[in-house]
């Protein structure tokens, strides 16, 4: 299995949450204990998840924070991403040179915590050169458990699935993986994934009984667009997957959602 939406290390998550950790593990009804990336991943790989996403995230304008690309190089078992504030001055150059050094399998962008519209021009320069690499993009897109219930300037409507139509005409060399399907807005994702092939959906941040059931209804129509990411730490991979074992959609297409999608991805293939 891959697990593509993992976050770690754990300490370098809840820093770079700050004042928003502790409303978003409750919003989880989560459980976050601190443990090193290798145990960590020990762990998981001995429950058969052999590859994981980390998603780096650099919001260094919005928040002031940023989980550093570095992490990625931690642990050979790390699919690596990285992350670029599409609001810093020098983005364009920094995402050139991230790509030449790190060599990753594409860019994390999370337009709520890094402030910016997906439309927004200084975004679209970086998906200019993602899109001439032929690199994945994943997007947080829905609404976000991190500020719920607290005073910010966080804006949902960044998160809303329906630029991405937009976006994928425009980069159609870029593979775009809308992560947590957009919920509420998942009808749109799901149409956006149907009509787009350039377009996927991430099933992470939600326990997959609570995943709605129009995902299910449209698996086989998505068999080739549904990847397996638990959201690690907020969601545990351990109860992703036992879940989704109860969810009653053929086996084959399980096995496309749990490793054979994420590796056509990473592969480029
Ligand atoms: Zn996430």
């Amino acid at each position: 299995m891959i697990d593509f939406h993992f976050h770690a290390p754990i300490r370098e998550f809840l820093d770079y949450l700050g004042e928003y950790a502790e409303p978003a593990i409750k919003y989880f009804n989560a459980k976050v204990e601190i443990k090193g990336l290798k145990e960590v991943l020990d762990y998981y790989e001995s429950l058969g998840i052999k590859r994981f996403v980390v998603l780096p995230i650099d919001s260094t304008t919005f928040l002031g924070r940023r989980i550093p690309n570095e992490v990625v190089k931690l642990d050979d078992r790390i699919v690596k991403f990285v992350s670029v504030d599409p609001l810093k001055q020098n983005a364009v150059d920094e995402l050139k040179k991230l790509i030449k050094e790190i060599e990753p399998v594409g860019v994390k962008f999370h337009p709520q915590l890094q402030g910016f519209h997906p439309l927004d021009e200084r975004a679209l320069k970086l998906y200019d050169v993602i899109d001439n690499s032929g690199l994945l993009a994943v997007f947080h897109t829905g609404t976000s458990g991190i500020g719920a219930g607290v005073r910010s300037n966080i804006r949902l409507d960044y998160g809303r699935p329906i630029y991405f139509d937009e976006i994928a005409v425009r980069y159609q060399n870029m593979r775009i993986v809308l992560a947590h399907f957009g919920w509420p807005w998942t009808e749109e994702a799901i149409a956006i994934a149907l009509h787009k092939p350039n377009v996927y959906l991430d099933l992470s941040g939600w326990a997959p009984k609570y995943i709605p059931q129009s995902i299910w209804n449209n698996a086989k129509r998505l068999s080739d667009k549904l990847l397996f990411g638990s959201d690690f730490p907020l969601i545990r991979p351990e109860r992703w997957i036992s879940e989704f074992s109860n969810i009653n959609i053929d086996r084959e297409i399980k096995d496309k959602i749990l490793k054979y999608n994420a590796e056509k991805l990473i592969n480029n293939v």
